[in-house]
């Protein structure tokens, strides 16, 4: 007998304090096919990704489980104008299309946004809508996306702000170069990408530090051709 990858999960919503119920994806039925360069990865069967985000069918808040329970003062009241007082209440609840699982993304940044949660966070929202865009086809989507996150995580290195989480320096220093390079902005990729080598020596990063010199190499020879 075939086991279903979906169940259902109770979560109490961090604005209205209501339960409701939510899909998720057993870890067990999880395939991954291939990870692209961005972290992106490709999977056999369902998407997992499709179901991190929460939506609360009473309220409309969408959040994932990194969002903080805090609310800054004034936060819930702008939620409640913005978001609140304008949802019709629907469950996000079920198996989701691609453009359903896109739509709770960004209801997921517009409200992480109105909670000032960390630019860490936000710009993981937005790489993962650019995936999602990448995965239907709507390439210009995918950059406007990109471009979200890269400077999200450009404030992140400048404020520190991903020390709290299980990214790392590398990481995030290794991203702002990749999605710079995949926004053929060669100049802020090589800025980024030169700090990572800077620190080859000390750093015990070893795949981070493998894959830029692998990019980096790759670059210079495309500049190669160029100039040729
Ligand atoms: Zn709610």
């Amino acid at each position: 007998m075939e086991i279903t990858p979906y169940y259902n999960k109770q979560i109490t919503c961090i604005h209205c304090g209501k339960n409701f119920t939510t899909t998720k994806i057993r870890k067990s039925t999880i395939k991954v096919l291939e990870t692209e360069s961005d972290f992106h990865q490709i999977y056999q069967g369902v998407n997992p990704l499709y179901y991190n985000v929460f939506v609360c069918e009473h309220c409309g808040l969408a959040f994932t489980s990194e969002f903080s329970t805090y609310f800054a003062p004034g936060t819930k009241e702008i939620l409640v104008n913005r978001i609140c007082s304008n949802w019709k209440p629907h469950s996000f609840n079920g198996e989701r299309t691609l453009e359903q699982a896109i739509q709770s993304y960004q209801l997921a940044i517009i409200c992480g946004e109105i909670k000032k949660e960390s630019h860490v966070l936000l710009a993981g929202l937005a790489l993962r809508t650019a995936w999602l865009y990448r995965e239907l086809g709507k390439l210009d989507w995918e950059s406007r996306f990109l471009e979200s996150a890269r400077a999200e995580y450009i404030d992140s290195y400048l404020h520190g702000d991903y020390q709290r989480t299980a990214m790392t320096e590398m990481k995030v220093l290794f991203l702002i170069g990749e999605l710079s390079r995949r926004l053929n902005d060669s100049e802020t990729a090589t800025k980024y990408f030169s700090k990572i080598i800077e620190q080859q020596r000390s750093s015990t990063e070893i795949a981070i530090i493998k894959k830029t010199i692998e990019i980096w190499q790759e670059m210079r020879g495309e500049k190669t051709i160029e100039i040729n």
